[in-house]
């Protein structure tokens, strides 16, 4: 028998075995391995206990600041590791939330209770679409005094916090980006999503050791709590702060006197004029709205539509499958979803119920009164231009529109709807005019036309992916770069050379 065929059989005898003992691969020298993903996926669970592992952590801490040590040590470790090392994490990172999507998915959905399971299995397996360390080339310069290089280094320690909407996925798109870098990384996630964070990281630094030798890279507090994100924030090993979330995190990592890279709140507006494709915009606007129930930050939250078209609109949603409330149904829906205080002007001032962020299209119905189908993904109402639902960033799978009379209108009414965010607009029109005027004046990081919100982040439209868009700080879709120090590395009078 020659060599090749040698190897043929071998492989034919592993598929088949793999069928049997899923996880099984072929290694280059003919014998068979679990490949890292595998291997970490199956058993899924228990994971063995945490000291069990010769003292290693496998990053889970409940003492933020040895999480900050343990994580200064691993980017010493990373360092010496070059860029190979940051290579294999972030595939290890990639390869893992692919093959445990399903799993992972599962688990944030049972702990947060809020959101779609086939979303949440897509926003794992979309992780493939980070940029890693190919993202970072250098700048050269020459000229007749030598040649400069200038090159995106680590921080060092990034302190981080992650939002309860996507708790995993943000946790390994920061990771992805961040170790890209040359990072390592301490997250506080949010308490109400910190089971899951635990599992996926003592995952990731399972894998990490195994492969590439270095613990608690990528480090989580277990019982994340305000006093832990202060101690890491003043930790002297932590040199840039990530914050995904609302208001409140964004206002206390901008207090902390460290740099923050502060992905914050959206209530992306969108505007319908009457040159657009309107079967198209009811189908994307669906999509985007009840994309994991509305809890992505650039999802559609509010429609302005030209009084011209506004019944063909809705008509088409109806269509494509969202249902329709009836004025009643609304205000039952409104009671249910918003309390009201007393605002500083005296008003009524709505706040979001927290009991509806997130759930299903059914159970909001419910609240409205109305029995829908099953499966039924969205609802939607005619509403004043004033209605909590335009001005609240709902997070909840019902999008309200409101008819206007021109593009004009449309345009200051989507800036008063989008609060100053400055996050996310969308424009359904085939008149470049309208597109350039609603650019110019909502100023939002993101500005899809005729697409989802959706294709903002990669997924149908150009571009690469992230779960963090920094828009108060102004760094946009955040990728390996936004994590970087820029350095000059100068050569005086040589090594031009011609
Ligand atoms: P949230 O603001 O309640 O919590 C976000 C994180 O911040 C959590 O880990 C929470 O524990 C922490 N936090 C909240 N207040 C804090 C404070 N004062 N000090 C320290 N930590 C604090 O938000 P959420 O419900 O988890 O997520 C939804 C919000 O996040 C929405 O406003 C959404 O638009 C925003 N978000 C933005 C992006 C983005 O990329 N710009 C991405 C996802 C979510």
């Amino acid at each position: 028998m020659n060599e090749q065929l040698i190897q043929e059989v071998v492989a034919e005898v592993v598929a088949r075995l793999a069928q049997v003992q899923p996880g099984l691969r072929l290694k280059t020298d003919g014998a068979t391995a679990p490949s890292p993903a595998k291997a970490a996926a199956s058993p899924p669970s228990p994971a063995p206990p945490r000291a069990a592992a010769a003292g290693r952590r496998r990053g889970v801490f409940t003492d933020a600041n040895e999480a900050c040590e343990a994580a200064s040590a691993a980017f010493r470790q990373l360092q010496e590791k070059g860029l190979e090392g940051r290579r294999k994490i972030v595939a290890i990172v990639k390869e893992l939330c692919e093959a445990n999507a399903a799993e992972w998915a599962r688990v944030e959905l049972e702990e947060t209770k809020i959101g779609r399971l086939d979303h949440k299995i897509e926003k794992l397996q979309v992780i493939k679409l980070v940029p890693g360390v190919e993202w970072l080339r250098p700048d050269g310069l020459s000229g007749d005094h030598g040649i400069t290089l200038e090159e995106y280094t680590p921080f060092g320690v990034i302190g981080a916090v992650t939002p309860m909407t996507h708790s995993i996925p943000t946790i390994a798109g920061n990771i992805v980006n961040m170790v890209a870098a040359g990072n390592a990384a301490v997250f506080n996630p949010h308490p109400k999503a910190a089971r899951c964070a635990v599992l996926a990281a003592q995952t990731f630094n399972e894998a990490i050791y195994r492969e590439v030798g270095i613990d608690n890279i990528a480090c989580v507090i277990e019982n994340p709590t305000l006093e832990s994100f202060q101690a890491i924030c003043a930790h002297e090993a932590v040199r840039l702060l990530c914050v995904t979330g609302g208001p409140g995190v964004v206002k206390a990592a901008m207090q902390t006197g460290k740099r923050a890279i502060c992905a914050g709140p959206g209530n992306p507006p969108v505007l319908v004029d009457d040159t657009a494709n309107l079967s198209r915009a009811a189908r994307d606007i669906i999509r985007g709205a009840a994309y994991d129930n509305n809890l992505l930050c650039v999802g559609e939250k509010e429609v302005f539509a030209l009084d011209n078209v506004a019944d063909k609109l809705m008509a088409e949603m109806e269509r494509h499958g969202a249902v329709r409330l009836t004025p009643g149904q609304l205000d039952a829906l409104t009671k249910a979803a918003f309390t009201f205080k007393e605002g500083q002007d005296g008003g009524a001032e709505p706040v979001v119920n927290k009991e509806f962020i997130g759930k299903d299209a059914t159970v909001l119905a419910q609240a409205a009164g109305v029995s829908v189908p099953n499966g039924t993904e969205l609802l939607f109402a005619e509403t004043e231009a004033n209605h909590p639902f335009v001005f609240e960033e709902q997070m909840m799978p019902f999008i309200p529109i409101v008819r206007v009379r021109d593009v004009e209108e449309g345009i200051r009414e989507a800036l008063k709807a989008e609060r100053g965010y400055r996050h996310t607009s969308i424009i359904h029109s085939n008149n470049v005019e309208h597109m350039t005027a609603m650019g110019r004046a909502l100023d939002t990081a993101l500005f899809i036309k005729n697409g989802p919100c959706m294709a903002g982040l990669g997924l149908g439209g150009e571009g690469y992916m992230s779960y963090s868009i920094a828009t108060p700080t102004g760094e946009g879709v955040t990728n390996p770069k936004t994590f970087t120090r820029v350095r000059r590395c100068v050569m005086v009078d040589n090594l031009r050379i011609y």
